[in-house]
């Protein structure tokens, strides 16, 4: 089993299993499935809304000995209306009481976006907690509080910018463990994943497959879907493998950790077994050449509050 390094040199299973969008019932199977196959890392997030069957999921695979609590590395998320420091320690003890755990391996904060408790989805303007307004040093300590107090083993955040790490760092003197980010062929990111390499940061890739389940939902057109791409399918009958396992194996490479969902047991495994493919320098070049700086999760819901442009999600 891969694993990828943090800066606090504790090893994090490097390929886990993404939950975003997998209904309770199917995230119950799919969580079962993967520790069977050999899955060490689960990826969750409070606003997924199906922790509980994950939880249960969980609970049963260690009852039943198919692996133990220490050995299964479990990630979840702040959402965005719980940045207020005395909310971040309840709602991370919300998210270990459904997920029946007493530690998070790894706890995020979800967005460098700012909602009123309780906003609906998706926000309209007055939801947002304003821009400038918007204290993540204040939200970033009170993380760290938690990690102190062993309730979460790691922690980083996610959708944030070199200069927002810096931002914390700078407060605090203490980096994110991790960064989760959006990384595929079509957004490779090398800047902001070497700059986190400088900064000591762990990347994990998320949406590796181009998160082909998340267009309908953002009304987005994709035109080739990464999986369909036809240089991801000669690379992957080059080495007897699948579009999906060329692009786990490319994120695997780059030594981000990779996160794919699936709820079909079938492709569960089949991602699991792309730790097996190796990629040659010339697969790597022509994938390099695939970058086309597209987003699928754009962050477009996040636009409508006062202050937040695409400037200052993503850059600043
Ligand atoms: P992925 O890129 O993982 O794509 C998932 C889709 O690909 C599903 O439709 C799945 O279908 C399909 N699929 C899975 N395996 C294969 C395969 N081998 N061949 C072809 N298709 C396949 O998208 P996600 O956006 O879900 O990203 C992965 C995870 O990253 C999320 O689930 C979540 O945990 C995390 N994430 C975090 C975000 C953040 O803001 N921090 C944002 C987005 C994602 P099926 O299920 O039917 O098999």
């Amino acid at each position: 089993m891969k694993t990828q390094q943090l800066g606090s040199g504790t090893e994090m299973p490097a390929l886990g299993l993404g939950t975003w969008k997998s209904p309770a019932d199917d995230v119950y199977r799919a969580v079962r499935t993967a520790v069977d196959v050999g899955y060490r890392h689960i990826d969750c997030a409070a606003v997924y809304g199906n922790e509980e069957a994950v939880g249960r999921a969980l609970t049963d695979a260690f009852k039943a000995g198919h692996a133990p609590r220490d050995k299964v590395w479990v990630t979840s998320k702040l959402w965005n209306d719980s940045h207020a420091p005395e909310r971040v320690g309840p709602a991370l003890e919300e998210s270990l009481r459904k997920l029946q755990l007493e530690f998070l391996d790894l706890y995020l904060i979800h967005w460098p976006v700012g909602l009123r408790r309780g906003a609906p989805f998706p926000p309209r303007p007055e939801d947002f907690v304003p821009f400038p307004e918007l204290d993540l040093e204040s939200t970033w300590s009170a993380m760290l509080e938690l990690r102190d107090k062993g309730l979460a083993r790691e922690v980083g955040v996610s959708n944030f910018s070199k200069q927002k790490i810096e931002r914390l760092r700078e407060a605090t003197g203490r980096a994110p463990a991790v960064n989760q980010i959006e990384l595929h062929p079509y957004l490779q990111q090398n800047a902001l994943v070497d700059a986190c390499r400088e900064l000591g940061v762990a990347v994990t890739a998320y949406s590796p497959l181009g998160s082909p389940d998340s267009a309908a939902m953002f009304g987005r057109k994709d035109d080739v879907l990464l999986v369909a791409h036809p240089a991801i399918g000669a690379i992957a009958t080059e080495h007897g493998a699948t579009p999906g396992q060329v692009l786990i194996a490319w994120g695997l490479a780059r030594g981000t950790s990779v996160i794919p969902k699936s709820t079909h047991p079938a492709r569960i495994a089949e991602n699991w077994s792309a730790q097996e493919v190796t990629l040659t320098p010339a697969n790597l070049k022509a994938i390099e050449a695939l970058d086309a700086k597209r987003r699928m999760i754009d962050g477009h819901l996040w636009l409508a509050g006062e202050g937040y442009s695409v400037q200052t999600l993503w850059d600043e």
